[in-house]
Protein backbone atom coordinates (compact mmCIF):
# COMPACT_ATOMS: atom_id res chain seq x y z
CA UNK A 1 0.00 0.00 0.00
CA UNK A 2 1.48 3.38 -0.61
CA UNK A 3 0.74 7.11 0.66
CA UNK A 4 1.05 9.71 -2.03
CA UNK A 5 1.67 13.40 -2.12
CA UNK A 6 1.14 15.84 -4.54
CA UNK A 7 2.78 18.98 -4.26
CA UNK A 8 1.90 22.73 -4.75
CA UNK A 9 2.90 22.66 -9.00
CA UNK A 10 1.64 18.83 -9.23
CA UNK A 11 -2.08 20.78 -8.56
CA UNK A 12 -1.88 23.92 -9.67
CA UNK A 13 -4.78 24.08 -12.05
CA UNK A 14 -7.45 21.71 -13.61
CA UNK A 15 -5.10 20.47 -16.53
CA UNK A 16 -2.47 19.05 -13.62
CA UNK A 17 -5.08 17.88 -11.04
CA UNK A 18 -6.76 15.15 -14.41
CA UNK A 19 -3.25 13.99 -14.86
CA UNK A 20 -2.65 13.64 -11.13
CA UNK A 21 -5.66 11.43 -11.16
CA UNK A 22 -4.47 9.61 -13.44
CA UNK A 23 -1.33 8.83 -11.80
CA UNK A 24 -3.70 7.26 -9.15
CA UNK A 25 -5.28 5.11 -11.17
CA UNK A 26 -2.41 3.57 -13.20
CA UNK A 27 -1.50 1.71 -9.27
CA UNK A 28 -4.44 0.56 -7.09
CA UNK A 29 -1.99 0.71 -4.51
CA UNK A 30 -1.87 4.23 -4.68
CA UNK A 31 -4.79 4.69 -1.54
CA UNK A 32 -3.96 7.46 0.17
CA UNK A 33 -3.68 10.98 -1.44
CA UNK A 34 -2.12 14.03 0.62
CA UNK A 35 -2.84 17.61 -1.40
CA UNK A 36 -1.09 20.51 -1.47
CA UNK A 37 -2.90 23.95 -2.20
CA UNK A 38 -2.18 25.16 -5.86
CA UNK A 39 1.35 26.60 -6.33
CA UNK A 40 2.79 27.98 -9.03
CA UNK A 41 1.17 27.82 -12.69
CA UNK A 42 4.69 29.75 -14.22
CA UNK A 43 7.55 31.51 -12.80
CA UNK A 44 5.62 34.59 -11.86
CA UNK A 45 2.55 33.07 -10.67
CA UNK A 46 1.84 33.08 -6.36
CA UNK A 47 1.32 30.08 -4.63
CA UNK A 48 -2.45 30.18 -3.22
CA UNK A 49 -0.63 29.93 0.42
CA UNK A 50 1.63 32.94 -0.42
CA UNK A 51 -2.06 34.67 -1.20
CA UNK A 52 -3.62 33.69 2.20
CA UNK A 53 -0.65 34.95 4.39
CA UNK A 54 -1.27 38.09 2.49
CA UNK A 55 -4.96 38.53 3.40
CA UNK A 56 -3.96 37.63 6.68
CA UNK A 57 -1.81 40.62 6.75
CA UNK A 58 -3.83 42.92 4.98
CA UNK A 59 -6.49 42.69 7.78
CA UNK A 60 -3.88 43.04 10.63
CA UNK A 61 -2.77 46.42 8.87
CA UNK A 62 -6.40 47.40 8.08
CA UNK A 63 -6.45 47.23 4.28
CA UNK A 64 -9.19 45.48 2.25
CA UNK A 65 -8.48 41.62 1.81
CA UNK A 66 -10.90 41.52 -0.50
CA UNK A 67 -8.95 42.03 -4.16
CA UNK A 68 -6.38 39.19 -2.72
CA UNK A 69 -9.92 36.67 -1.68
CA UNK A 70 -10.60 37.22 -5.23
CA UNK A 71 -7.42 36.54 -6.80
CA UNK A 72 -8.09 33.10 -4.51
CA UNK A 73 -10.98 32.61 -5.55
CA UNK A 74 -10.32 33.01 -9.35
CA UNK A 75 -7.75 30.24 -8.95
CA UNK A 76 -10.36 27.73 -7.60
CA UNK A 77 -12.92 28.94 -9.78
CA UNK A 78 -10.74 27.87 -12.85
CA UNK A 79 -10.01 24.66 -11.38
CA UNK A 80 -13.49 23.79 -10.37
CA UNK A 81 -14.74 24.63 -14.06
CA UNK A 82 -12.01 22.95 -15.58
CA UNK A 83 -12.52 19.74 -13.43
CA UNK A 84 -16.56 19.81 -14.88
CA UNK A 85 -17.75 19.09 -11.07
CA UNK A 86 -20.31 20.03 -9.19
CA UNK A 87 -18.59 22.08 -6.11
CA UNK A 88 -20.34 25.09 -4.00
CA UNK A 89 -17.18 27.13 -3.65
CA UNK A 90 -19.55 29.97 -2.70
CA UNK A 91 -20.03 28.51 0.02
CA UNK A 92 -16.65 28.11 0.65
CA UNK A 93 -15.49 31.38 0.22
CA UNK A 94 -19.10 33.02 2.58
CA UNK A 95 -17.58 30.88 5.30
CA UNK A 96 -13.91 32.38 4.92
CA UNK A 97 -15.17 35.85 4.32
CA UNK A 98 -17.05 35.44 7.62
CA UNK A 99 -14.27 34.59 9.31
CA UNK A 100 -12.18 37.31 8.66
CA UNK A 101 -14.69 39.28 10.36
CA UNK A 102 -13.69 37.79 13.23
CA UNK A 103 -10.60 37.26 15.34
CA UNK A 104 -8.68 35.26 12.81
CA UNK A 105 -6.43 32.42 13.39
CA UNK A 106 -3.60 32.82 10.96
CA UNK A 107 -3.02 29.25 10.87
CA UNK A 108 -6.95 28.76 10.03
CA UNK A 109 -6.73 30.87 7.20
CA UNK A 110 -3.26 29.77 5.68
CA UNK A 111 -4.51 26.11 5.80
CA UNK A 112 -7.51 26.77 3.47
CA UNK A 113 -5.29 26.05 0.53
CA UNK A 114 -4.93 22.77 1.04
CA UNK A 115 -8.24 22.67 2.51
CA UNK A 116 -10.19 23.47 -0.28
CA UNK A 117 -7.74 21.41 -3.03
CA UNK A 118 -8.28 18.16 -1.10
CA UNK A 119 -11.87 18.80 -1.26
CA UNK A 120 -12.03 19.74 -4.81
CA UNK A 121 -9.45 16.50 -5.92
CA UNK A 122 -12.03 14.14 -3.44
CA UNK A 123 -14.81 15.47 -5.66
CA UNK A 124 -12.94 15.14 -8.88
CA UNK A 125 -11.62 11.39 -7.87
CA UNK A 126 -14.83 10.30 -6.06
CA UNK A 127 -12.84 9.47 -3.11
CA UNK A 128 -13.57 10.51 0.53
CA UNK A 129 -12.18 13.76 1.71
CA UNK A 130 -10.75 13.66 5.55
CA UNK A 131 -10.15 16.18 6.90
CA UNK A 132 -6.30 16.58 8.46
CA UNK A 133 -7.66 18.32 11.90
CA UNK A 134 -9.36 15.16 12.99
CA UNK A 135 -6.19 13.40 12.22
CA UNK A 136 -3.44 15.54 12.80
CA UNK A 137 -3.26 16.27 16.55
CA UNK A 138 -0.47 19.15 17.88
CA UNK A 139 0.00 19.57 21.00
CA UNK A 140 0.07 23.65 22.61
CA UNK A 141 3.19 24.15 21.97
CA UNK A 142 2.51 23.56 18.48
CA UNK A 143 5.20 20.23 18.15
CA UNK A 144 3.08 17.33 16.36
CA UNK A 145 1.74 14.73 18.89
CA UNK A 146 3.23 12.04 17.68
CA UNK A 147 1.96 8.84 19.18
CA UNK A 148 -1.31 10.59 19.65
CA UNK A 149 -1.75 11.21 15.99
CA UNK A 150 -0.87 7.87 14.91
CA UNK A 151 -3.17 5.90 16.98
CA UNK A 152 -5.69 8.25 15.92
CA UNK A 153 -5.33 8.91 11.72
CA UNK A 154 -4.46 5.17 11.92
CA UNK A 155 -7.95 4.11 13.67
CA UNK A 156 -9.88 6.75 11.57
CA UNK A 157 -8.42 5.51 8.42
CA UNK A 158 -8.67 2.00 8.60
CA UNK A 159 -12.18 2.84 7.87
CA UNK A 160 -11.13 3.65 4.66
CA UNK A 161 -9.98 1.91 0.90
CA UNK A 162 -9.14 5.67 0.02
CA UNK A 163 -9.39 9.07 0.39
CA UNK A 164 -7.65 12.31 0.12
CA UNK A 165 -6.23 14.24 2.82
CA UNK A 166 -5.53 18.07 2.62
CA UNK A 167 -1.36 18.57 4.10
CA UNK A 168 0.28 21.47 5.91
CA UNK A 169 -2.55 21.51 9.38
CA UNK A 170 -4.01 19.91 11.86
CA UNK A 171 -5.59 20.91 14.72
CA UNK A 172 -4.60 20.91 18.55
CA UNK A 173 -6.40 18.78 21.49
CA UNK A 174 -8.97 21.72 21.75
CA UNK A 175 -9.61 21.78 17.32
CA UNK A 176 -7.91 24.96 16.74
CA UNK A 177 -5.96 24.47 13.49
CA UNK A 178 -2.29 24.39 13.59
CA UNK A 179 0.55 24.44 10.62
CA UNK A 180 3.53 22.77 10.00
CA UNK A 181 6.02 25.26 9.02
CA UNK A 182 5.82 26.24 5.17
CA UNK A 183 6.58 23.12 2.90
CA UNK A 184 4.82 20.65 5.72
CA UNK A 185 2.59 18.93 3.55
CA UNK A 186 5.28 16.70 2.92
CA UNK A 187 4.97 16.02 7.09
CA UNK A 188 1.35 15.41 6.48
CA UNK A 189 2.45 12.60 4.04
CA UNK A 190 5.02 11.07 6.21
CA UNK A 191 2.50 10.93 9.04
CA UNK A 192 -0.02 9.06 6.66
CA UNK A 193 2.32 7.01 5.74
CA UNK A 194 3.22 5.88 8.91
CA UNK A 195 -0.22 6.24 10.79
CA UNK A 196 -1.32 3.61 7.76
CA UNK A 197 1.42 1.64 7.83
CA UNK A 198 1.87 2.29 4.32
CA UNK A 199 4.79 0.01 2.61
CA UNK A 200 6.04 3.40 0.36
CA UNK A 201 5.84 7.10 0.34
CA UNK A 202 5.41 8.35 -2.89
CA UNK A 203 6.17 12.51 -2.66
CA UNK A 204 5.62 13.87 -6.32
CA UNK A 205 6.59 17.29 -7.28
CA UNK A 206 7.92 19.18 -10.18
CA UNK A 207 11.67 17.47 -10.54
CA UNK A 208 12.54 13.61 -10.91
CA UNK A 209 13.95 13.35 -7.65
CA UNK A 210 16.48 14.67 -5.08
CA UNK A 211 19.25 16.88 -7.71
CA UNK A 212 23.32 16.73 -6.11
CA UNK A 213 22.82 20.45 -6.16
CA UNK A 214 20.24 22.92 -6.51
CA UNK A 215 18.74 22.79 -9.99
CA UNK A 216 18.33 26.45 -9.56
CA UNK A 217 21.85 26.80 -9.40
CA UNK A 218 24.01 23.80 -11.20
CA UNK A 219 22.51 23.26 -14.85
CA UNK A 220 20.70 19.33 -14.90
CA UNK A 221 22.86 18.37 -12.35
CA UNK A 222 23.77 14.38 -11.51
CA UNK A 223 20.32 12.87 -9.25
CA UNK A 224 20.59 11.19 -6.68
CA UNK A 225 18.95 7.56 -6.99
CA UNK A 226 19.39 6.84 -3.83
CA UNK A 227 19.78 8.83 -0.27
CA UNK A 228 19.97 8.14 3.78
CA UNK A 229 16.95 9.78 5.93
CA UNK A 230 20.42 11.42 7.44
CA UNK A 231 21.57 12.26 4.76
CA UNK A 232 18.54 14.20 3.46
CA UNK A 233 17.53 15.75 6.31
CA UNK A 234 20.62 17.10 6.22
CA UNK A 235 20.87 18.49 2.87
CA UNK A 236 16.91 19.82 2.93
CA UNK A 237 17.63 21.33 6.10
CA UNK A 238 20.73 23.50 4.62
CA UNK A 239 18.34 24.14 1.62
CA UNK A 240 17.58 21.51 -0.81
CA UNK A 241 13.99 22.18 -0.36
CA UNK A 242 12.79 19.06 -2.71
CA UNK A 243 11.23 17.77 0.54
CA UNK A 244 10.76 19.22 4.24
CA UNK A 245 13.64 18.18 6.53
CA UNK A 246 10.99 16.80 9.09
CA UNK A 247 9.33 14.39 6.92
CA UNK A 248 11.26 11.76 7.53
CA UNK A 249 10.56 12.41 11.05
CA UNK A 250 7.53 10.09 11.85
CA UNK A 251 8.48 7.48 9.53
CA UNK A 252 12.54 6.99 10.58
CA UNK A 253 11.60 4.18 13.19
CA UNK A 254 9.69 2.23 10.68
CA UNK A 255 12.08 2.49 7.25
CA UNK A 256 8.83 3.53 5.02
CA UNK A 257 10.97 4.90 1.79
CA UNK A 258 10.23 7.50 0.79
CA UNK A 259 10.27 7.86 -3.42
CA UNK A 260 10.52 11.14 -4.80
CA UNK A 261 8.97 11.20 -8.42
CA UNK A 262 8.25 13.96 -11.09
CA UNK A 263 4.67 14.12 -11.79
CA UNK A 264 5.21 15.34 -15.62
CA UNK A 265 7.61 12.60 -16.05
CA UNK A 266 6.29 9.74 -14.04
CA UNK A 267 8.20 6.65 -16.03
CA UNK A 268 11.52 8.42 -14.16
CA UNK A 269 12.47 6.44 -11.80
CA UNK A 270 13.32 9.30 -9.07
CA UNK A 271 15.25 9.03 -6.01
CA UNK A 272 14.76 6.68 -3.27
CA UNK A 273 15.48 8.11 0.65
CA UNK A 274 15.66 4.79 2.87
CA UNK A 275 16.80 4.44 6.44
CA UNK A 276 20.09 2.31 5.06
CA UNK A 277 21.56 1.57 1.58
CA UNK A 278 21.12 -1.78 0.48
CA UNK A 279 24.13 -3.86 1.42
CA UNK A 280 25.30 -4.74 -2.19
CA UNK A 281 24.45 -0.78 -3.14
CA UNK A 282 28.63 0.84 -4.10
CA UNK A 283 28.05 4.11 -2.01
CA UNK A 284 29.57 7.36 -3.17
CA UNK A 285 31.47 9.44 -1.13
CA UNK A 286 29.57 12.59 -1.59
CA UNK A 287 25.96 12.58 -2.08
CA UNK A 288 25.06 16.26 -2.33
CA UNK A 289 25.75 19.91 -1.97
CA UNK A 290 22.98 22.69 -0.53
CA UNK A 291 23.34 25.73 0.94
CA UNK A 292 21.59 28.94 2.40
CA UNK A 293 21.96 32.57 2.24
CA UNK A 294 21.11 35.04 5.34
CA UNK A 295 23.12 34.23 8.29
CA UNK A 296 24.67 36.34 10.80
CA UNK A 297 27.99 36.51 12.73
CA UNK A 298 28.03 37.35 16.54
CA UNK A 299 31.34 37.46 17.67
CA UNK A 300 32.65 38.13 20.73
CA UNK A 301 36.64 38.36 21.51
CA UNK A 302 38.42 38.59 24.36
CA UNK A 303 41.54 37.77 25.98
CA UNK A 304 41.51 34.91 28.62
CA UNK A 305 38.10 33.95 27.39
CA UNK A 306 39.53 29.98 27.87
CA UNK A 307 39.52 30.99 31.92
CA UNK A 308 36.27 31.92 32.23
CA UNK A 309 34.05 28.80 33.14
CA UNK A 310 30.38 29.16 32.12
CA UNK A 311 31.24 31.99 29.41
CA UNK A 312 30.27 30.33 26.12
CA UNK A 313 26.81 29.22 28.14
CA UNK A 314 26.04 32.14 29.70
CA UNK A 315 26.72 33.88 25.68
CA UNK A 316 24.11 31.02 24.57
CA UNK A 317 21.82 31.61 27.20
CA UNK A 318 21.75 35.29 26.50
CA UNK A 319 20.76 34.27 22.87
CA UNK A 320 18.12 31.52 23.66
CA UNK A 321 16.54 35.15 25.98
CA UNK A 322 16.16 36.78 22.76
CA UNK A 323 14.49 33.74 21.23
CA UNK A 324 17.78 33.31 18.72
CA UNK A 325 18.12 29.48 17.56
CA UNK A 326 21.86 29.01 16.65
CA UNK A 327 23.56 26.66 13.54
CA UNK A 328 27.14 27.00 14.74
CA UNK A 329 29.45 27.99 17.48
CA UNK A 330 32.95 28.00 16.48
CA UNK A 331 35.35 28.85 18.82
CA UNK A 332 38.68 29.68 19.61
CA UNK A 333 41.03 30.09 22.32
CA UNK A 334 39.83 34.46 22.88
CA UNK A 335 36.70 34.29 20.45
CA UNK A 336 33.22 32.93 20.26
CA UNK A 337 31.18 33.26 17.15
CA UNK A 338 27.21 32.93 17.48
CA UNK A 339 26.14 31.69 13.86
CA UNK A 340 22.19 32.50 12.89
CA UNK A 341 20.00 33.17 10.86
CA UNK A 342 20.13 37.01 10.26
CA UNK A 343 16.11 37.30 10.60
CA UNK A 344 16.62 36.64 14.44
CA UNK A 345 18.60 39.73 15.15
CA UNK A 346 16.41 41.93 13.51
CA UNK A 347 14.22 43.28 16.00
CA UNK A 348 17.55 42.57 18.93
CA UNK A 349 20.21 43.31 17.60
CA UNK A 350 20.91 46.76 20.02
CA UNK A 351 19.64 45.00 22.85
CA UNK A 352 21.64 41.63 22.16
CA UNK A 353 24.98 43.22 22.06
CA UNK A 354 24.50 46.00 24.71
CA UNK A 355 23.43 43.12 27.20
CA UNK A 356 26.93 41.26 26.61
CA UNK A 357 29.23 44.25 26.84
CA UNK A 358 27.69 45.21 30.04
CA UNK A 359 27.93 41.67 31.72
CA UNK A 360 31.80 40.90 30.20
CA UNK A 361 32.92 44.14 28.43
CA UNK A 362 34.97 41.86 25.50
CA UNK A 363 37.09 43.54 23.98
CA UNK A 364 35.43 42.97 20.92
CA UNK A 365 31.99 42.69 19.95
CA UNK A 366 30.00 42.66 16.70
CA UNK A 367 27.52 41.15 14.36
CA UNK A 368 28.83 40.54 11.04
CA UNK A 369 25.73 40.04 8.50
CA UNK A 370 25.85 38.83 4.70
CA UNK A 371 26.78 34.86 5.64
CA UNK A 372 25.84 31.75 3.15
CA UNK A 373 26.76 28.15 4.48
CA UNK A 374 27.14 25.42 2.36
CA UNK A 375 27.30 22.19 3.08
CA UNK A 376 29.03 18.85 1.32
CA UNK A 377 27.16 15.49 2.70
CA UNK A 378 27.55 12.13 1.92
CA UNK A 379 27.74 9.12 4.33
CA UNK A 380 30.89 7.76 2.67
CA UNK A 381 32.86 11.13 4.28
CA UNK A 382 34.02 9.72 7.40
CA UNK A 383 35.03 6.58 5.49
CA UNK A 384 36.84 8.41 2.48
CA UNK A 385 40.04 10.23 3.79
CA UNK A 386 40.71 13.50 1.85
CA UNK A 387 37.12 14.72 0.94
CA UNK A 388 37.22 17.70 3.81
CA UNK A 389 40.57 19.06 2.22
CA UNK A 390 39.52 18.24 -1.54
CA UNK A 391 36.07 20.75 -0.47
CA UNK A 392 38.52 23.39 1.54
CA UNK A 393 41.14 23.19 -1.99
CA UNK A 394 38.63 23.51 -4.04
CA UNK A 395 37.27 26.72 -2.55
CA UNK A 396 41.07 28.00 -2.15
CA UNK A 397 41.52 27.53 -5.57
CA UNK A 398 37.95 29.01 -6.69
CA UNK A 399 39.66 32.29 -4.41
CA UNK A 400 36.69 31.89 -1.79
CA UNK A 401 37.38 33.17 1.43
CA UNK A 402 36.12 30.84 4.06
CA UNK A 403 34.66 32.48 7.00
CA UNK A 404 33.95 29.42 9.12
CA UNK A 405 34.87 25.44 9.06
CA UNK A 406 32.72 22.79 10.76
CA UNK A 407 33.30 19.35 10.07
CA UNK A 408 29.95 18.43 11.47
CA UNK A 409 29.90 16.49 14.56
CA UNK A 410 27.51 13.37 12.80
CA UNK A 411 30.17 12.93 10.84
CA UNK A 412 28.19 13.20 7.44
CA UNK A 413 28.76 17.04 6.08
CA UNK A 414 31.16 19.59 6.09
CA UNK A 415 29.59 23.06 6.62
CA UNK A 416 31.42 26.15 5.37
CA UNK A 417 31.19 30.00 5.95
CA UNK A 418 31.11 31.83 3.30
CA UNK A 419 30.42 35.83 2.30
CA UNK A 420 26.99 35.35 0.56
CA UNK A 421 28.20 37.23 -2.56
CA UNK A 422 30.36 34.03 -3.00
CA UNK A 423 27.47 31.31 -2.51
CA UNK A 424 26.82 30.97 -6.16
CA UNK A 425 29.90 30.73 -6.81
CA UNK A 426 31.04 28.11 -4.04
CA UNK A 427 28.54 25.64 -5.26
CA UNK A 428 29.61 25.73 -8.52
CA UNK A 429 32.95 25.52 -7.85
CA UNK A 430 32.48 22.65 -5.51
CA UNK A 431 29.95 20.67 -7.71
CA UNK A 432 32.58 20.84 -10.46
CA UNK A 433 35.51 19.99 -8.17
CA UNK A 434 33.54 17.05 -6.52
CA UNK A 435 32.44 14.75 -9.61
CA UNK A 436 34.52 12.27 -8.81
CA UNK A 437 32.93 11.67 -5.51
CA UNK A 438 29.11 11.61 -6.51
P1 LIG B 1 6.37 20.77 -4.07
O1 LIG B 1 5.50 21.96 -4.36
O2 LIG B 1 6.10 19.61 -4.97
O3 LIG B 1 6.38 20.41 -2.62
P2 LIG B 1 8.89 22.17 -3.81
O4 LIG B 1 8.96 23.42 -4.62
O5 LIG B 1 8.64 22.28 -2.36
O6 LIG B 1 7.85 21.20 -4.50
O7 LIG B 1 10.23 21.33 -4.00
C1 LIG B 1 10.73 21.04 -5.29
C2 LIG B 1 11.77 22.06 -5.69
O8 LIG B 1 12.92 21.92 -4.85
C3 LIG B 1 12.33 21.88 -7.08
O9 LIG B 1 11.53 22.52 -8.05
C4 LIG B 1 13.72 22.50 -6.98
O10 LIG B 1 13.76 23.78 -7.53
C5 LIG B 1 13.97 22.62 -5.49
N1 LIG B 1 15.26 22.04 -5.08
C6 LIG B 1 16.19 22.66 -4.31
N2 LIG B 1 17.26 21.86 -4.13
C7 LIG B 1 16.99 20.69 -4.77
C8 LIG B 1 17.71 19.48 -4.95
N3 LIG B 1 18.92 19.28 -4.41
N4 LIG B 1 17.14 18.50 -5.68
C9 LIG B 1 15.93 18.68 -6.23
N5 LIG B 1 15.20 19.81 -6.11
C10 LIG B 1 15.73 20.81 -5.39
N1 LIG C 1 1.10 25.12 0.92
C1 LIG C 1 2.06 25.10 1.99
C2 LIG C 1 3.24 25.98 1.62
O1 LIG C 1 3.23 26.62 0.58
C3 LIG C 1 2.49 23.72 2.36
C4 LIG C 1 3.09 22.88 1.24
O2 LIG C 1 2.97 23.24 0.07
O3 LIG C 1 3.69 21.85 1.55
O4 LIG C 1 4.16 26.08 2.38
MG1 LIG D 1 7.41 21.25 -1.03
Amino acid sequence: MKTVKFGGTSLASAEMMKHCADILKMDDARRFVVVSAPGKRSSDDIKVTDLLYRIYSEVLNDYDPEPTLLLIYERFREIVEGLEIDFDLEKEFDEIRSQLNHDINVNWLASRGEYLNAKIFACYLGWPFIDAKDLIIFKQNHLLSHHLTYKTAGAILSDFSHAVIPGFYGADTHGVITTFSRGGSDVTGAVIARSVGADLYENWTDVSGVMTADPRIIDHPKQVKWISYRELRELSYMGASVLHEDAILPIRSTGIPIQIRNTMDPEAEGTMIVSKYPVDMHQHPVTGIAGKTGFSNLQIEMALMNTQVGFGARILEICAEYGISYEHTPTSIDIISVIAETSYFENCRREIIMKIDQEFHPDKLFIEDGMALVTVVGEGISTNVGVAAKVLQIISNAGINVRMIDAGCSELNIIIGINETDYEKTIRALYDGLHEYF
